[in-house]
């Protein structure tokens, strides 16, 4: 299932190697998308700079974070949980304090800090930054908040730790909050309006990581293909810019095009594509540059054109297949994963049948699938009966992923008896013996150590599958790079 619902990262308390002078502890936990997991990186660099070092031990910390995710409900009720040990471990080390970070923080803002009084310190994706102030509030024995969320702040201008990294491969954001308005999803709400980061400070990071030996970066947003840099600000006011600089703007195929030609040798990577926004431009560059991966995330969400339109996704079936179509052309061997909401308000068994047809057409190489869970504040939460019952929902759920299991199967055997490039990225999970690393496609390939190291980018012999791993033996090094 490891391809197919990532779940082992949740809640990881990271560590990093802080400054010997610094006296305080910090324990962070991070919950969620990959994004939270990058924010958790930026908080980490922003308070070593104040006297705090990670710890993976609570019982130790001065203050602990935790970074949520308010995308399910569950996500919420995960973090509740958490909150509740915190609050356990406060009672025996009093002068401890607790903060909320990120999506949760924006969505209960007051409810968590002044109704139910679980938390010192409740601080919005947007305003990290003002840590090392709220820090000191608590500190003064007072309740810190803020939630503000800016038109401008992309923290291009913080280097951020690479909390639990191993060392070869990186996150580097790229765009933050989603304009979207899909009508499930409460990111809008929770992480603002979409602004895209300077290229010149996303080019910078991606040196400076290079130089560090990392070896591959994935470029983070919401909705990647909608990155546009005009100098700053929110995308919505682009057509207020000057002509200057509307004539000078970077899309997100340019940018690609500049990752791609800075660090020849960088693997890139980038997540998550929005099937409106993603232009033939962008699949032209990965076409065109042999260290953008061959591998797109590109979320559909639903195979009914009637349950796209009430999910304002803004594209048709038809237009889906035709972008497909085109990847495909561009990129045959590319790797295609998506997101899929089953039992969305109103959604029938014949929509629930066209979801299962579109993955037919498809066949995706892995998948993250999830049950509709109605999000307060959202416009199906305001205007749509979240009416389809929860064993519905779950046995449809379970259709969607017992085909994917399916399709990531048959993927997988499309790469047996195939030389492959592979970057090492650590141990296997299952053995010391042998290496983990990823393939173009983003497939996950283990196979025996013999010389080699993290890092190394190898060929390997695909021997063996499985849905969600290939096994296989090095050859020789890659001469690609
Ligand atoms: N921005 C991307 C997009 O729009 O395709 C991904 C956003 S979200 C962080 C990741 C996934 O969570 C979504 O693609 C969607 O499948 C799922 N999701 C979001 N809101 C949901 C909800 N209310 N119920 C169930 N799943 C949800």
């Amino acid at each position: 299932m490891e391809k197919l619902l990532k779940e082992e990262m949740q809640g990881t308390a990271l560590e990093i190697s802080g400054k010997s002078k610094n006296a305080r502890k910090l324990y962070i936990e991070s919950y969620g998308c990959q994004m939270n997991f990058s924010d958790s990186e930026i908080v980490a660099s922003i308070l070593t700079e104040e006297g705090f070092n990670t710890t993976q031990q609570m019982e130790e910390a001065d203050l602990i974070l935790v970074n949520t995710c308010s995308i399910r409900e569950k996500a919420e009720v995960t973090v509740r949980k958490r909150l509740e040990k915190f609050n356990a471990v406060k009672k025996d080390r009093p002068h401890i304090k607790v903060g909320v970070l990120g999506c949760m923080a924006e969505r209960l803002k007051s409810k968590l800090l002044e109704e139910e009084q679980i938390v010192d310190m409740v601080v919005g994706p947007d305003a990290y930054k003002d840590l090392p102030n709220l820090v000191r509030e608590v500190d003064d024995g007072q309740q810190a908040v803020n939630v503000i969320l800016s038109k401008e702040e992309t923290y291009g201008d913080v280097s951020p730790v690479r909390l639990g990294s191993n060392g070869v491969t990186a996150f580097v954001s790229i765009t933050r909050g989603c304009d979207n308005m899909c009508t499930f999803c409460v990111v809008p709400f929770t992480r603002g309006r979409e602004r895209s980061r300077d290229p010149q400070s996303i080019l910078q990071e991606i040196n400076t990581l290079w130089e560090q030996g990392y070896r591959e970066v994935t470029l983070l947003g919401q909705n990647v293909d909608s990155y546009l840099w005009y100098g700053g600000g929110l995308k919505k006011d682009f057509e207020k810019a000057s002509p200057l600089q509307q004539a000078t703007a970077v899309n997100f195929a340019g940018l690609l095009d500049q990752v791609a030609r800075a660090q020849p040798g960088m693997r890139i990577r980038f997540s998550t594509s929005n099937p409106q926004d993603m232009t033939l431009d962008v699949i032209d560059a990965m076409a065109r540059h042999p260290n953008i991966c061959n591998y797109i995330h590109l979320p559909v969400q639903s195979g009914s054109d009637r349950i796209l339109k009430a999910m304002n996704r803004l594209h048709t079936r038809r237009e889906y297949f035709s972008l497909i179509d085109a990847i495909r052309e561009r990129i045959p061997d590319c790797g295609i994963s998506h997101d899929m909401i089953a039992g969305f308000p109103g959604e029938t068994e014949e929509d629930h049948q066209l979801t299962l047809s579109l993955m037919k057409y498809v066949k995706y190489d892995f998948g993250f699938m999830f049950a509709y869970s109605e999000r307060p504040g959202t416009l199906a939460a305001r205007k749509l009966a979240d009416d389809i019952p929860d064993p519905v929902k779950k046995r449809r759920l379970r259709e969607i992923i017992d085909l994917q299991q399916k399709h990531s199967l048959y993927r997988s055997q499309q790469h047996l008896g195939r030389l492959e490039e592979v970057l090492i990225e650590g141990d296997s999970r299952k053995s010391d013996q042998h290496w983990m690393g990823r393939n173009s496609q983003n497939t996950v390939v283990v196979f025996p150590k013999e010389h080699y190291k993290p890092g190394d980018f190898v060929l390997v012999r695909i021997e063996d599958c499985t849905s969600a791993t290939l096994l296989g033996t090095a050859v020789e090094y890659s001469d690609k790079r």
